[in-house]
């Protein structure tokens, strides 16, 4: 097949934006393209050659195109870079430069979809310390090889521009009607949902019509959509649609779809590739298990000295990086949470039910530090979901997971099978706020011998007491971290009881508590109902009181301030009601 006949194509799509003449033109296309190439095609159409989830990248530098065209046309590189900037388009630009191009080539090879498909490959793949020269080189083969216009898209092709606007959707349309009937279009979609290549699905279909699309099955390596979540505003509504439900923590991070083969890949929930980016996660998996899996999680940042969750923030830092990996990794250790198994030991799990899928799940899991089974309780009570939300809250999640325990796995759909119930209150917190260090956590690696946390409270002017609000971990430099130790007096330090000073009002237990004496300043995100500390117990509401959720020292200790002049209850109340807003939706 012609490189020629997928530009004509190209370019009937490019002139209309109405999706049924999209779909007609593709179907002219793929109908008359030979099942060995058909795959390539549809990537072709695509501005791709492979799949997402693959982890090649066609991307070619426009410095480095600019080089080939040069060579390729005899225009200088200033006159090429002219040319863009008055067309505003390096395809375009392209096109007119090779037509008046200042050199004739006498060999010309009529290029086909297979020669273009191979040399952009060669492009991509070109690895090491000529590299460079390899992509020039077979750059500048196929702009002899095209003509003026179908240099053009070679351009936007591997400059990742082809900007067709095909969606999948589209694509699938097109391969029901060329191949099998307008009623097949939902098993295609399926089969579609459940491996994710559509340059795959097209090559089953051509080659044996809807026959071929059965023998489609969940392939280690092959990403699988995503299920995903309805939401609900209240605990009630989510218990109107499943009345037995297992809850789990909704982590606050990325979604991973571990595939665990000869290899192991991790893909994002838009499956793309994100293996190269998480060699720890890569690292942990491949102690934990040793069967053929595929499995579902939530990978979440934690803080390096204390262990605790960090909001999605954190995480993000690790996305997308090429460089510094490991380092990055080591300053955003990460856990992963796994809350499903949709592929075991040679067999398709996403048709049983989610309680037998949980139970593989943990069945094959080694329990681990780094790979972990997510936190979940079965209840219908709606006062011990509340009391599990809570305390998803206060642990650094964004809420919880309703899911029905009988339900499949919808691969691709959105549904009452799972429900979220996040936060539905936004407040920051506008001040910073003087809080007492009534006990430390004993630190550990990089804070061996000092503290990992410090565990701070308000101070209750009604009562004379102290009562936590929060944990504290971050915002310490080196400095201050050695003299901690100092800093603090121990309780246990002179009768060697490690006992509560009478004042503080704890349902934690620190390793160690201290006489309230010291006061510093925190930052912290926002104020949040809790299950466990102590500040203004039973006052918004029963059984909860206050915290402070992802506290952080400013570095100035109030030593201007007794720990009677620390902030009070009831400030951190008004705090709190004054950011008590509702989040638009
Ligand atoms: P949506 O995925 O619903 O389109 P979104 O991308 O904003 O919306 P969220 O609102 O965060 O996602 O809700 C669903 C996401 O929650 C999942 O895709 C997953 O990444 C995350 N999540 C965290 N913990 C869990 C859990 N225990 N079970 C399922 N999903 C979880």
């Amino acid at each position: 097949m012609k490189f020629r006949d997928l530009v004509e194509t190209y370019k009937k799509i490019e002139s209309t934006t109405k999706r049924l003449e999209m779909t007609a033109h593709l179907v002219e296309l793929l109908k008359k393209t030979p099942p060995e190439i058909i795959d390539k095609v549809v990537y072709l159409l695509q501005g791709k050659i492979y799949p997402d989830f693959v982890n090649i990248e066609l991307g070619v530098a426009e410095k480095l195109a600019i080089k080939a065209i040069s060579i390729s046309s005899g225009f200088s590189e200033k006159e090429i870079e002219k040319e863009i900037r008055e067309t505003g388009d390096i395809g375009e630009a392209t096109e007119k430069l090779m037509k008046k191009k200042k050199q004739r080539s006498f060999f010309r090879e009529e290029l086909t979809v297979k020669s273009a498909y191979d040399g952009f490959v060669r492009i991509a793949k070109a690895q090491g310390k000529d590299s460079q020269d390899v992509k020039i080189k077979t750059l500048c083969e196929l702009l002899q090889n095209g003509d003026p216009e179908e240099d053009k898209y070679i351009i936007r092709t591997l400059l990742g521009r082809l900007r067709l606007g095909i969606a999948d959707m589209t694509i699938l349309d097109a391969l029901a009607i060329a191949f099998a009937t307008k009623e097949d279009r939902p098993a295609i979609e399926r089969a579609y949902n459940v491996y994710s290549d559509l340059g795959g699905i097209a090559k089953k279909l051509c080659e044996g019509s809807l026959e071929g699309l059965k023998e489609i099955k969940i392939q280690v390596g092959v990403p699988i959509k995503a299920m995903l979540a309805e939401r609900a505003k209240s605990i009630e509504e989510m218990l109107e649609h499943i009345r037995d439900p297992v809850v789990e923590y909704k982590y606050d991070g990325i979604r991973l779809q571990v595939h665990i083969g000869k290899e192991i890949s991790l893909f994002s929930r838009r499956l793309e590739n994100l293996t190269e980016q998480f060699p720890d996660v890569v690292n942990a998996l491949k102690k934990v298990f040793d069967k053929e899996v595929i499995v579902e999680g939530e990978c979440v940042a934690l803080n390096r000295e204390t262990g605790e969750m960090l909001p999605f923030q954190a995480i993000s830092h690790r996305r997308g990086r090429k460089y510094e990996v490991e380092e990055t990794a080591k300053e955003f250790p990460v856990a992963l949470f796994l809350f499903d198994c949709l592929y075991a030991e040679g067999e398709d799990m996403t048709q049983k039910p989610l309680s037998e899928r949980r139970k593989k799940l943990e069945e094959l899991l080694k329990p681990d530090q780094e790979i972990r089974a997510s936190h979940m309780i079965r209840s219908k009570d709606k006062d011990e979901i509340e009391s599990f939300f809570l305390k998803a809250i206060e642990d650094g999640c964004e809420g919880i997971v309703a899911k029905a325990s009988e339900s499949e796995y919808k691969a691709g759909a959105r549904g009452w099978s799972w429900i979220k119930y996040k936060r539905d209150y936004k407040s920051e917190m506008i001040d910073t706020v003087d809080l007492v260090v009534v006990g430390g956590f004993a630190g550990q690696g990089r804070r061996a011998g000092t503290y990992g946390a410090l565990l701070l409270a308000c101070y209750n002017d009604e009562e004379d007491t102290f009562e936590t609000v929060c944990k504290v971990g971050t915002g310490f430099d080196d400095e201050t971290l050695a003299k901690m130790p100092e800093i603090f007096e121990r309780v246990d330090k002179d009768n060697n009881k490690n006992k509560k000073p009478a004042r503080v009002e704890s349902a934690i237990e620190p390793d160690y508590w201290f006489d309230p004496k010291i006061v510093m300043e925190v930052l912290g995100a926002e104020i949040t109902l809790s299950p466990v500390h102590t500040c203004a117990r039973d006052i918004i509401r029963k059984g909860s009181g206050l915290a402070i959720r992802f506290p952080r020292f400013t570095g100035r200790w109030r030593k201007d301030k007794s720990a009677e002049e620390a902030t009070t209850t009831k400030e951190i109340i008004e705090l709190y009601k004054k950011q008590l807003k509702k989040v638009e939706e």
